[in-house]
């Protein structure tokens, strides 16, 4: 027979298992929750092999959710008929934790330890899988993967180490069974085992589910015959879920509490989203989105190797699992599902790529995202700002990609200026605040707030009280560049060229006293233009600062520091 091993969880995961272990979450009912959703991806998984591979030796003819539970042992089983895992995938998937950003957030959990909630942390994360341990003493997980013939079984307390062995004679999918927890003063309450508990745990957080989720209930005992025996109790299989499409209903007849709980299943995150957009095209093209805004933005927003993109769907059939043809790429932070009910099953994503109508229906989406965000920016003001901290830095990107959309995404930027130290500016209410005779926008781009601030290209400007945006993003040097103006005002840069600061009055005032400064500083001037040859182009007197002696200024279209730099980063 095969040899068991015995395995170490990857440190990452050792940490997490032990929160889950020692349970950090109030509501331990969302173990349910993870184990069905992963078992509605593997169904989908299984669906989409199928319909790839011709070859696949696989049984795709009644894909299902099979909940299983026994008070006696204590046990409580999630069972599909999905893709599985094979051997080395279990060891991947289960054993460690691949997300990048886990080693940063389990450093933040160990300093949070005892003051902020580590819950608040946690939920940032999501642990999936790992949820299990906090109802569970040990899990034991049997599994085969479609068109193999070996599976495995896993099994683990959740204490640093897991066995792993090869098993012949599984079924096709994935079963997970709890041994769950001795009852405690808790568990008149939580009672995994019984069936009301089950049903209402389905009914909260998966009766979206597509696959239908089933379990053998107890029968209601027939009405009394006559003298008849009492009937031996007999049991029937019943589907839990109502397994309609979320983004197939009217909005009006959703729960908010619904679209939440579908939004952590299509996106895994753990927390509510901010946003909910819904939408429905009609006529010759016709399909249904249901898109989110999450709440906070995932570690690896910056990451290029994480997979993106909306669930695709036809007419209710997932197609594919990361669709990135449907937003563009500043966008990636949307997460959600598009029913397109009009296009073939097995397209490919090259054709995707040139399909008319998805182009079409790309500009709706992204349209309806914009306007989405501008509303919430004209209707709420504080729930916006929480929204650009979060994202405002990737939807900048737009501005570089999406030349259509360029107004719109001018109006949603927000940006840190010297007029308000605490709160970001829009661009039109810096234009409602401009001087009279203020020429244009000014700004200057750094690599910090304070490294802004105590630039010497900034003294003349706060002498007089003109405000300037201080823009901080490696992106921000590209944008404006690019855009140039808005509402008729040029974007310029105070560390550009030559900036005329002063009044009329100030001006012929100064004429003489410059005249006569000219010539006296003429052959100072000379002289260090000539000596600093190899660094500048040319050194001359200026009225822009007022405590500083001196100040390095770019001509007006040179590249600036920190674009340099992002050009660099970008391999150029
Ligand atoms: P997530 O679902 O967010 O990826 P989980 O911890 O819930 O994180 O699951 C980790 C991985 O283990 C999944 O991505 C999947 O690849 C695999 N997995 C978990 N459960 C199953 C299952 N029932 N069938 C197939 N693969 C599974
Ligand atoms: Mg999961």
């Amino acid at each position: 027979s095969n040899p068991v091993e015995t395995l170490e969880f990857q440190a990452e995961a050792r940490q997490l298992l032990q929160l889950m272990v020692h349970s950090i979450y109030s509501n331990k009912d969302i173990f349910l929750r993870e184990l069905i959703s992963n078992a509605s991806d593997a169904l989908d998984k299984l669906r989409l092999a199928t319909m790839r591979d011709k070859d696949l030796v696989a049984d795709a003819s009644d894909l299902h959710i099979a909940i299983e539970t026994d008070p006696e042992q204590r046990t409580l089983t999630v069972r599909d008929n999905g893709v599985g895992m094979s051997r080395d995938e279990v060891v991947e998937l289960i054993g460690t934790i691949a997300k990048s950003g886990t080693a940063e957030l389990l450093q933040k959990l160990r300093e949070a330890q005892d003051s902020a909630a580590p819950q608040e942390l946690i939920g940032q994360f999501g642990v999936g899988f790992y949820a299990t341990f906090m109802v569970a003493e040990k899990v034991t997980l049997t599994t085969r993967r479609a068109g193999e013939t070996d599976g495995t079984r896993w099994e683990s307390a959740g204490e640093g180490t897991y066995t792993i062995e090869t098993v012949a004679d599984l079924p096709q999918g994935t079963a997970v069974t709890l041994h769950l927890k001795p009852a405690d003063d808790d568990d008149r309450l939580f009672d995994y085992t019984a069936e009301w508990k089950i049903r209402q745990i389905v009914k909260q957080y998966s009766d979206f589910i597509a696959w239908p989720i089933r379990m053998a209930v107890a029968k209601p005992a027939p009405a009394d015959t006559e003298g008849a025996e009492p009937a031996e109790p007999t049991t029937e299989v019943q589907t839990l879920n109502s397994q309609r499409a979320l983004w197939a209903r009217p909005r009006a007849e959703v729960s908010e509490e619904e679209y939440h709980e579908f939004y952590k299943h299509v996106s895994h995150d753990w927390r509510n989203p901010m946003e909910i957009i819904s939408m429905r095209g009609e006529g010759t093209f016709e399909y249904e989105a249901l898109l989110f805004i999450p709440s906070q933005a995932p570690f690896d927003l910056f990451n290029a190797d994480t997979r993106r993109g909306l669930q695709l769907y036809v007419k209710r059939v997932q197609i594919m699992e990361h669709c990135d043809t449907l937003l563009p790429n500043y966008l990636r932070f949307i997460r959600g599902v598009v029913d397109a009910h009009d296009l073939s099953l097995n397209i490919s994503r090259e054709i995707l790529q040139q399909d008319r109508q998805i182009q079409v229906m790309r500009r709706r989406l992204v349209k309806k995202v914009l306007q989405t965000l501008k509303e919430l920016k004209t209707n709420d003001a504080e729930r916006y700002l929480t929204f650009w901290q979060e994202f405002g830095q990737v939807l900048k990107e737009g501005l570089l990609e999406d030349a259509d959309n360029q107004e719109l995404l001018l109006e949603l930027l927000l940006l840190p200026s010297t007029h308000d130290a605490e709160r970001p500016t829009s661009l039109a209410e810096y234009v409602e605040r401009m001087k009279d005779g203020q020429s244009s926008i000014f700004y200057l781009t750094g690599e910090s707030r304070t490294m802004i601030e105590n630039s010497p290209h900034i003294e003349a400007f706060r002498a007089r009280e003109y405000e300037v945006l201080a823009l901080t993003d490696p992106v921000d040097d590209v944008w404006v560049e690019r855009v140039g103006e808005f509402a008729g005002q040029p974007l310029q840069s105070i560390a550009k060229g030559q900036i005329d600061l002063e009044t009329e009055e100030e001006k012929q005032q100064a004429e003489s006293t410059r005249a006569e400064q000219h010539k006296e500083y003429a052959s100072l001037l000379e002289w260090l233009t000539k000596a600093l040859s190899e660094d500048l182009k040319e050194v001359r007197l200026s009225s822009r600062l007022t405590t500083s002696p001196a100040c390095i200024v770019g001509a007006d279209h040179d590249v600036t520091p920190t674009m340099e730099k992002l050009y660099r980063a970008m391999g150029q």
